[in-house]
């Protein structure tokens, strides 16, 4: 699908049961060359959907695979892809050894209750994909790419994951974000070591000093009003720790009581990350000395 004449999203219909919610594969063209922004899942299905629009258009080489971040609904699919294209592998240093260690216990962007065996066992599939995807090229916040005119400038956005990165392109006015700012919803960040609420936010503002028309997420639809979105997440991200901060004021002092207070009806299958994303914010505050903690329990200080 093209969305501007240098920017095109590669289309595969959702193999896993992510729905609205699969992964954006971008390519980004200009005289004769190109780069992709993340490579989807591994699956047989998404990447020869994949792959047959690259062959759609042979007048391109890709030159890169650029992730965003080490997830393997980013990930997965790139090795596949940079065999048969040629393209080289980029990721920032941060995200290299959660990229290899696929069977360690970090947070994923998906996640299943331990009952569906089935499940579990293709994320582990797809995890051990994604460490085959590993870096030919380790990109650290401020390097360029070159594709034809076109210039992608690396953008260090640690909070998501700590070295994720962004993709911004002047000559487009467009900004690929990744997982740190999505279409829809907002995106789940874990405490310290995998993910960092204090740091997400200082991403996040900083996203918004960049000039863009554009801007092209990880999952959900493009969003062209890119300011008043980035401001959005911010603000939504400081109501949920105005509400924690309340909460503890009036007695829920553990991330359980937290949880089942703010979230009294969510689907057991987020639960897991419901609480990380508290887990982040107290971690935050108490950095911040606005919280202290007691054995499970935390307190306004
Ligand atoms: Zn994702
Ligand atoms: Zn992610």
């Amino acid at each position: 699908m093209e969305i501007t004449p240098r920017i095109h999203s590669l289309p595969a219909q959702p193999a896993f049961y992510t729905g609205p919610q699969s992964p954006n594969v971008f390519l980004v063209r200009d005289g004769g060359e190109g780069a992709l922004i993340d490579s989807g899942f591994g699956d047989e299905k998404s990447v020869r959907e994949r792959l047959d629009f690259l062959k759609g258009h042979p007048d391109v080489r890709v030159r890169y695979i650029i992730l965003t971040h080490h997830h393997f609904d980013h990930a997965s699919g790139a090795k596949q892809i940079r065999e048969a294209t040629g393209a080289q592998v980029t990721l920032h240093p941060a995200e290299e050894k959660f990229l290899r260690d696929w069977q360690s216990d970090i947070p994923q962007d998906i996640e299943v209750p331990g009952d569906q065996k089935a499940i579990a066992e293709q994320i582990q599939r797809f995890r051990q994909q994604a460490a085959e995807a590993a870096p030919e090229v380790l990109v650290n916040d401020g390097d360029t790419f070159q594709v034809g005119a076109l210039t992608l400038e690396v953008v260090h956005t640690p909070g998501h994951t700590l070295g994720s990165v962004c993709i911004y392109i002047p000559q487009e006015r467009a900004l690929f974000t990744g997982d740190t700012a999505l279409g829809l919803g907002t995106v789940a960040i874990s405490p310290p070591p995998h993910g960092d609420m204090a740091l997400y936010l200082q991403s996040l503002e900083r996203l918004k000093s960049y000039d863009c028309a554009l801007m092209l997420p990880g999952h959900g639809q493009a969003v062209h009003d890119v300011p008043a979105k980035l401001q959005e997440l911010i603000d939504h991200r400081h109501e949920r720790e105005a509400q924690i901060l309340h909460l503890l004021a009036d007695g829920k002092r553990t991330p359980q009581a937290l949880l089942s207070a703010i979230y009294p009806e969510l689907d057991r299958r987020i639960l897991p990350m419901a609480r990380r994303q508290i887990e982040a914010h107290l971690a935050k505050l108490e950095t911040e000395g606005r919280i202290a903690r007691t054995g499970d329990e935390w307190v306004p200080s």
